[in-house]
Formats: structure tokens, sequence, C-alpha cells
């Protein structure tokens, strides 16, 4: 019989939520860190984006938390601002059961005042990014001495982006009396040395996955000129059938070209860069996860951490250098269960890099050979049409005690006049919330949002993102 979550003895309040949440069976990862976890005990654990690593440390976190304190009682170390958001997105899922639950994250590129206030108004769990943390412990406004559970995600990834001294640095303030559980997608010996100068013999999880996030996706490959690789990649979006697509490169200025010649097709595209601030960043991942964008066009800094469920194609319009690298880009794809297929744009010459990935991987890529690349015009007329919904940013958030349920009434009710199947994703953050509804009803929905009261208060609601410029620019009507 394979575990159940209930024979994981897990409490039953959380137990209803991930019946509702419609989690029927834990997934490996869960399986084997859950136990350890529930027992207070260190864990090393190998897991990759879409393995359900995060449930597997929130879990016993919430299980063992105590509510009516509200001290910080568990803190998570994440090497990305987004990762930490999706961290705090599953804690506050999971326990939305617990009535007062209080989720804090603390990153860059955001006021610190406004962390700082909210820690001082008191808080259960904390997520965040190394500097910003250390930041706050040395200000006061964060106090390690009450945290009895430590999460290091992304291990591997904080090393690479050279956070090794300020994770050590943080991890010296906490109190030696604590549980560390350590997560990485791979295992160099500079994890060995983080897990042994943080951790007091911990257990290592092992994870029967078949090949890990291989088994759930398609890789492929197309060999292309380099003059070819623009009509190669519109002939695969148009061969590939999908509702939204991630196209990874490897520079900035082929992002930049490549989002501006689909743009000026007429294409639903945007582009994440390490050019674009942090609210402009979090619009774009907004759009795209709520199908106001069809096509991302990514460098790998700028689309760390993108978490959107259901994404059935990542195209790699330029092969990574590094193994690890294209292992992490087609994470993105396939995720818990689900199919997704992975293309890569390979040019002759680069047969190393494919096979140091075939190697790493243990799986080999099949080559897709068409007969020829087709007609780009044709393509691109193909592709030219509008993303299903568009983008509404609401002034209010969290802080604002706005819920999904109050947008949702707004624009449903007699005011609103929209029919529920006209409103997708509603996604309420900290300070605001961006809710997606169809095409055809965007401007009378913000008209609606404008003339009405949500909580009894006035916000501003604004279309973000626009349609698709015709100049050959990604439009940015912020
Ligand atoms: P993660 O690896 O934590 O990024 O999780 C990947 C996705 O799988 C998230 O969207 C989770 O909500 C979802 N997930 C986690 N655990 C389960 C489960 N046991 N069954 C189905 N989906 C899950």
């Amino acid at each position: 019989m394979p575990p159940t979550f209930a024979s994981l003895s897990l409490a039953p309040s959380l137990l209803g939520v991930i019946a509702e949440l419609g989690y029927t069976q834990p997934t490996p990862i869960q399986i084997a860190a859950i136990p350890p976890m529930l027992a207070g005990m260190d864990v090393v654990g190998q897991s990759r984006t879409g393995s359900g690593k995060t449930a597997a440390f929130a879990l016993p976190i919430l299980h063992r938390l105590q509510i009516d304190k509200r001290d910080v009682q568990a803190l998570v170390i994440c090497p990305t601002r987004e990762l930490s958001s999706q961290v705090a997105r599953e804690f506050r899922r999971l326990g939305r059961g617990l009535a007062g639950l209080t989720v804090v994250e603390l990153i860059g590129g955001q006021r610190a005042r406004l962390q700082k206030d909210a820690l001082e108004r008191g808080a259960h769990i904390a997520v965040g990014t190394p500097g910003r943390l250390l930041d706050l412990h040395n200000s006061g406004a964060l106090d390690t001495q009450t945290i009895i559970t430590l999460i290091l995600d992304e291990a591997d990834r904080m090393l690479d982006m050279g956070f090794g001294e300020q994770v050590m640095s943080l991890v010296r303030q906490l109190s030696p009396v604590r549980q560390t559980a350590l997560f990485s997608a791979t295992f160099p010996d500079s994890i060995a040395t983080l897990s042994a100068s943080c951790q007091r013999m911990p257990r290592r999880l092992k994870i029967d996955e078949p090949e890990g996030a291989q088994a759930e996706i398609s890789q492929l490959r197309m060999t292309t000129r380099r003059e070819d690789r623009f009509p190669a990649l519109c002939s695969l979006l148009t061969t590939h059938p999908h509702e939204s697509a991630l196209i990874f490169c490897n520079f900035k200025s082929t992002v930049a070209d490549v989002s501006r010649r689909l743009a000026g097709a007429g294409v639903s595209v945007d582009r994440l860069d390490g050019d674009l601030d942090q609210f402009h960043r979090d619009q774009v991942l907004a759009r795209f996860r709520n199908q106001s964008i069809r096509l991302l066009i990514a460098t790998d800094v700028a689309g760390r951490g993108i978490d959107v469920k259901g994404l059935d194609l990542v195209i790699n319009y330029e092969v990574p250098q590094h193994p690890e690298i294209y292992v992490h880009r087609i994470g993105r794809t396939g995720r818990a269960g689900r199919k997704g297929v992975a293309i890569s744009l390979t040019i002759d010459g680069q047969d190393e890099r494919r096979e140091a990935i075939e190697e790493m991987t243990g799986t080999p890529i099949a080559e897709i050979t068409p007969e020829d690349l087709g007609d780009l015009d044709s393509h691109l007329r193909a592709l030219a049409r509008p993303a299903p919904m568009r983008t509404i940013q609401i002034s209010g958030g969290r802080k604002n005690k706005v819920r999904p349920g109050d947008i949702l009434g707004a624009l449903t009710g007699e005011a609103g006049g929209l029919d529920g199947s006209q409103v997708g994703k509603i996604e309420v953050q900290a300070q605001l919330t961006y809710v997606a509804v169809e095409h055809s009803v965007c401007r009378a929905a913000v008209d609606c949002l404008n003339a009405g009261r949500i909580k009894g208060k006035r916000f501003r609601a604004t279309l973000i993102g626009g349609s698709v410029a015709r100049d050959g620019k990604t439009s940015r009507s912020w």
C-alpha cells in the first residue's frame, strides 16, 4: 500500500486542506521528508522544482506550529525573491485552516520598513532572501532566537549565486537547539560542507523517483543553422500546441531581439530580463501565470524561480553552457504529474553541450528533423492571436484585507455584471491584487472596480500590460 497523507500522521486540519487542494497522494519527497521532520530531525533532501518539496517541509512546520505564540518559529532561506514568494504562497495555501497564521516575506527590492512593521505585529513563519534577512536581523527587527526550524531551500543555487557567507552569518545567529532541513537539486562537495557546518546528524533522504524531472518531460531537439533559429522557433511554436510557452535565451540581447520580432508580428509576448525592476517583473509573471501573455522570453537570471503551473512548452532558443541550467530550465514544465515538452534549438558544432546534458540527465534528447521549416510569415500569422485574458491591477492586497472572494463578488455582483466564467486567476499579493478577466469585458471590469468599493474602501484599478504593440516593441503600458 503506498503511503497516504493520513498515514503520515498530519493534523486533521491539514489533511482537510490537502484534500481540498486535490493532493491525492504524497509525492516521494513528501513521503521521505515528512516523518523525520515531524520528529524534529535534521534532513538533507535531494529535490527538484516540481517535486512537491515545498509542501514536504511546509506541512511538518505547520503541524508543529504554536499558533497562539506570535513568534517567528520557522525561517526559510531561499536564493531568489520569486522562490520566496512561491514558498510563502504555498505556506498560506496549506495553512489556510490555521486561523491567524501569519507568513511574512522578507525579500530585497521591497521597502524594509513594511517588513519591519510586519515583524513587529508578529509573524509565525518568515521566508526570504539572505541579504535582506541579514539586514533585518542586524537592525534588530528579526529575532532569530525563537526560530526552531530552519530550511535552506535550493541550497545549491544559493551557493552558486554567492550567498554562502551570508547564509552562514545568519545560521550563526540562530539558536543551536533547532531543526535544520536542507534541500538541494545537486550535491556537490560544497553542499556537504554547508550541511556539516549547520546540521546535526542529518538524515539523508533517498528519493525513489524514476530519473526525476525527466520522467514527465518529453525532451526534443532540432538542429538548425544559426540564421534559421528564429524561423525554426516560429515553426516549433505553431506545430507544438501550447496555452503558454516559456522561451529561454542565454543573452539579454537575444531576449530583446526575439521578443521584438514576435511582438512586431502581433504575437502575445513579453520578456523578462535582468534589467526589469522587481515591480515590473512581478507584473509580467502575474500576467504570464494568469494567461494574459502567451509567450514569455527570459534569460536564466530573470527566469529563476518562475512558478507557472501547467506550463506545457519550454523552448531553449539557445542551449545553455552548463547542463545544470538546462535541467533547471526544463523543470518548469511537466510539474507534479503533468506532462510537458522541452525543445532545444541546437546549432551544428554544439554537440558537446548536448552530450554533457544527456550525460547528466541520463536521457537522450530525441532529434526532430522537419522536412522544411515552412513559411515564416504564415507561422507568424498563425501565432498572432491575442492571449485569452487581460490583467487588472488593483491597488489593494492582503494588507487591506482584500480576499479573492471580494474581487469576484465585486465583478460578478449586480454592479459588475460579469459572469464568473469571465473572471480568471485572482492573485492577492501583500499590497496589490492582480485579476485576470476575459478580453471582451476588461474595460467594463475596470470601470466597475473603480466605481465601486471593496471591503468598503475605494481602490484604483488599472489594466496592465496592454495588447501587443505593432511598432515592434512589446507594449509596456503600465
Ligand atoms: P514544488 O516542488 O514545491 O514547487 O511543488 C510543485 C507543485 O506541485 C506545486 O504547485 C504544489 O502545489 C503541487 N503539489 C505539491 N504536493 C503535491 C501532491 N502531493 N499532489 C499534487 N500536487 C502537489
